[in-house]
């Protein structure tokens, strides 16, 4: 890995942040009247925590990762943004990430006028490092894998990663908002072991909690600490750190819901496998799997006429005429079942 400052835009490295009420006074009193704030309509009436610490010390329990190693955003999303803002020179740098993958991080790089460079997936959506690294150059800040990956749903190959972590000297980004669906090592755990890895996680998928928006990162202690300096200071709003320590407090509930929503994967998949208008279903380490049909777009609006919403990704690069279906309840599933065993 390059220096961290080589990595970071100047503007970013001698960043003045701003300093607000709660980080200048941190700790317990009686009476706040620093912050103008309204002393009435209490609790909602305070600034939330710009640091999040109670959150994050039961984050870091639950994750296994230190408080110092995690930033907070609104969403993932959130995230992603600030590693552009944090690392990519606008007109000037460019990124680097598989295709097809989650659309986001491009869409971000349009929005901070960032090159994005796509590497094609193998045709069973593996990755080739040798092409992924062959495509970066000395602008190259950034690399974004995504495993299990969005819409394919399979987990990149382990190895395939860490030699990108090793031989790119820039940072590279795997999102794991679905790892707690599949079965193999996270990169979250092997943070000590690369400085130039990010890790993205979120409550969006299998927490259960897409409406409060909150998505973290994991990584070396320097880029948390550029992350904290960019994004705004009260990112995470109090009802949302709230909700998030009472999700944290029921972690029993999530582990359930997970074993019944793979159990169903475990059964919708050679279901779905067998239809006639079914091509193919892809594996899948993630809440959804692809599958391709025999006429994705005529499958999809007779689907959308019952009232059933899925994803037609018939129009991504290696998805001709796939449906990227979720996993819902069991009822869910089979009254989705039950409309494509009637479909003509
Ligand atoms: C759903 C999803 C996210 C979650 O984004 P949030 O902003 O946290 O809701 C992140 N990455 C991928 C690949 C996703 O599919």
């Amino acid at each position: 890995m390059k220096p961290l400052q080589d990595l970071v835009r100047p503007n970013i490295w001698a960043l003045q942040p701003y300093s607000c009420a709660r980080d200048e006074f941190q700790g317990e009193a009686s009476v706040y009247l620093d912050a103008n704030e309204n002393p009435f309509n209490a609790p909602i009436n305070r600034y939330p925590d710009p640091r999040q610490t109670n959150l994050k010390e039961r984050l870091s329990v639950v994750k296994g990762i230190p408080v110092e190693n995690i930033c907070l955003g609104n969403g993932s999303d959130e995230c992603i943004d600030l590693i552009y803002r944090i690392f990519c020179e606008p007109a000037q740098d460019n990124v680097v990430a598989i295709a097809p993958t989650y659309g986001m991080y491009r869409v971000c790089a349009d929005i901070n006028n960032v090159a994005y460079r796509e590497v094609l997936l193998d045709s069973d959506f593996q990755l080739n490092a040798t092409r992924l690294l062959g495509v970066c150059d000395a602008h190259t800040k950034v690399i974004w894998l995504c495993s299990p990956n969005n819409p394919t749903g399979n987990c990149l190959n382990h190895s395939t990663i860490q030699r990108v972590l090793r031989e790119f000297d820039g940072i590279v980004v795997v999102d794991e908002a679905y790892g707690d669906f599949a079965d193999q090592p996270l990169f979250r755990h092997e943070l000590k072991q690369w400085p130039n890895l990010v890790v993205l996680n979120t409550f969006s998928k299998c927490w259960a909690s897409a409406g409060i928006r909150l998505g973290m990162a994991f990584a070396s202690k320097e880029i948390i600490e550029l992350m904290h300096r960019v994004k705004y200071p009260y990112n995470i709003n109090t009802l949302t750190q709230r909700q998030a320590l009472d999700v944290l407090s029921e972690i029993q509930k999530i582990d359930l819901w997970r074993a019944t929503l793979l159990r169903e994967r475990m059964q919708m998949l050679p279901a779905i496998a067998e239809l006639p208008i079914c091509e193919k279903v892809y594996p899948t380490d993630a809440n959804f799997f692809l599958a391709k049909m025999t006429d994705a777009k005529a499958i999809y609006q007779y689907l959308m006429k019952q009232g059933i919403i899925v994803r037609d990704r018939s129009r991504v690069q290696l998805c001709d005429n796939c449906l990227r279906i979720t996993i819902g309840t069991p009822q869910e599933n089979n009254t989705l079942l039950g409309a494509l065993r009637r479909f003509r």
